[in-house]
């Protein structure tokens, strides 16, 4: 199951955000404070984190930045309409994508899964795929060097 945190420091969204996420299946855990936040978000495997800019603490920017040059979990930013946010600033600080507030909850949830999703695709690409001929019992693992008959290993002694 995909474990998401949420960095935010106003309850209401916090619990709007983690309301359409369960009943999505994601498990969901709220940090209201920016250093704490960090920590969580260093402390755990988070399969993706949504970051609040404005917090209390230390800000959105800094946790982003902070968490980015420890891990490659992907990181949506949010902002609350009127405030100054600087999107390009958050891009180049790691974050993947940015929602203004107030926001569609749906489309936070779409934006969630398609981020887990490229998440995905690109550890699963990422991950060595090994060489294998297979010929009716006879099975040849390049990568290994390994030689299988009928799914038993054959060890050759030269
Ligand atoms: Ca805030």
């Amino acid at each position: 199951m995909s474990r998401i945190l949420i960095i935010e420091d106003e309850l209401s969204i916090a619990d709007l955000e983690r309301d359409y996420l369960e009943l999505n299946d994601f498990e969901v855990e709220i940090e209201t404070n920016g250093a704490k936040g960090l920590d969580k978000a260093l402390e755990n495997d988070y399969s993706l984190i949504l970051l609040d800019l404005m917090l209390p603490g230390i800000d959105g920017y800094q946790v982003c930045r902070e968490v980015r040059a420890k891990a490659n979990v992907p990181i949506i930013m949010l902002s609350a309409k009127g405030e100054i946010f600087d999107k390009v600033l958050g891009l180049e600080l790691g974050a993947d994508d940015y929602i203004t507030k107030p926001f569609s909850p749906s489309e936070l949830v779409a934006r969630v899964k398609a981020h887990l999703n490229r998440y995905q695709r690109l550890v699963n690409n990422q991950m060595e795929v090994n060489d294998i001929i297979e010929i009716r019992g006879l099975k040849i693992d390049k990568t290994a060097r390994r030689v299988y008959l009928n799914g038993e290993e054959k060890v050759f002694t030269t």
